[in-house]
């Protein structure tokens, strides 16, 4: 397996006492040296990481793996993306995860200096499960919320202990667990990037109250939502419902070729395509605004402005712009299959970073 590849094992199949023991993962209790009630060695055996590969990723902090997998620090019982400024830990003392909940399931807080939650999402493609990408895609939909697991394998058209053994699979997470985790990093980007007073970002990152919003951040952080606020030391003020967001991507990405292709189709009166930038009005549930996308080459992100007056929707929005932009998608794992066409290779070369834009 090459470095640049996807840093997915062969197939493997999850071990009976991990089915039976879904349930423990997904309630959580978190112990250090278990992992869904089995020893993490176990564990790691049946989930699909190249150890080698995160390891040397790790070291060389490579951008392209962002989010790709999880380093959990034993000494510090933190998880961090593998771009971590921090000292580098002693490969003993960590622990590779699939995905941030997996690193949460284990028992480890996200890192306050890398900041998990800005990681670029997983890649559409996970080894052979086209089901765990489909049901990702719905879980950012907050298709969850709508009946649970059982009704979201319903729509897979799978069964859905078929699609917890999928889940710990490839992500080592129950999807209950992956949906919770995104929740808790979007909260944090909300009082991270943002002046939402706690009691909308308990809302609009779908806590339902502030009670349990307060007991989940202190849980996770061991700081309250408004010292984490502090910690940020955002100075910027901002009109009105209107939110600043920074949505990452793997580099590259070819901003300009995304440009070029929406300026010529920008529905009248509703899209614009100018100044290196695109906006676009958006309407959700009787409420309106707009949206502003640009690329924040620094951060190898995009800058996205938002106004809208319902704070409950700011979660669907930006990750319909993840989507729109693909802003998941893993360029070096894709460039090595396109490499391979004679006609292609070419362009790509030319290219680099070329992206499938959505639809909103
Ligand atoms: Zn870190």
């Amino acid at each position: 397996m090459g470095y640049c590849g996807l840093i997915v094992r062969g197939k493997s199949r999850v071990p009976v006492s991990v089915k039976k023991k879904s349930k423990v993962l997904e309630c959580g209790p978190k112990t250090s040296n278990l992992f869904c009630g089995l020893d993490y060695h176990q564990f790691a055996k049946h989930m699909n990481l190249d150890w080698q590969v995160c390891s040397r990723a790790r070291l060389s902090r490579d951008a392209r793996f962002d989010g790709k997998f999880f380093i959990g620090v034993l000494t510090s019982r933190v998880y961090c993306r593998s771009i971590c400024p921090a000292p580098t830990a002693k490969e003993k003392n960590v622990r590779y995860f699939p995905s941030a909940a997996a690193a949460a399931e284990a028992g480890f807080r996200p890192c306050l200096r890398c900041r998990p939650e800005c990681s670029p999402g997983t890649p559409a493609w996970l080894g052979t499960s086209n089901t765990v990408s489909r049901a990702l895609r719905l879980i950012d939909e907050s298709a969850l919320e709508d009946g649970g697991v059982e009704v979201l394998a319903e729509r897979l058209g799978v069964g859905s202990r078929h699609l917890r053994r999928l889940f710990l699979r490839h992500l080592g997470a129950t999807p209950s667990a992956v949906a919770h985790t995104r929740r808790l990093h979007f909260a944090k980007k909300l009082i991270d990037e943002t002046r939402l007073p706690m009691t909308q970002v308990a809302l609009a990152s779908g806590f339902g109250c502030v009670r349990r919003f307060n007991a989940g951040i202190r849980k996770i952080y061991h700081r309250t939502p408004t010292q984490i606020r502090r910690l940020a030391r955002q100075t910027t003020i901002f009109p009105e419902n209107q939110y600043l967001f920074r949505l990452r991507f793997r580099p590259p990405y070819n901003w300009n070729g995304m440009l070029a292709f929406l300026a010529p189709r920008a529905t009248p009166g509703v899209e614009v395509v100018e100044l290196g930038s695109y906006r676009r009005s958006i309407s959700f549930h009787g409420s309106h605004g707009y949206v502003e996308v640009s690329l924040d080459e620094g951060n190898d992100a995009l800058g996205v402005r938002v106004q809208f007056g319902d704070p409950r929707s700011l979660f669907l929005i930006t990750e319909r712009i993840r989507a729109m932009f693909d802003l998941n998608a893993d360029w070096a794992y894709i460039v090595q299959s396109l490499r391979t066409d004679p006609v292609l290779a070419k362009r790509v070369e030319a290219e680099p970073g070329l992206r499938v834009p959505g639809c909103w």
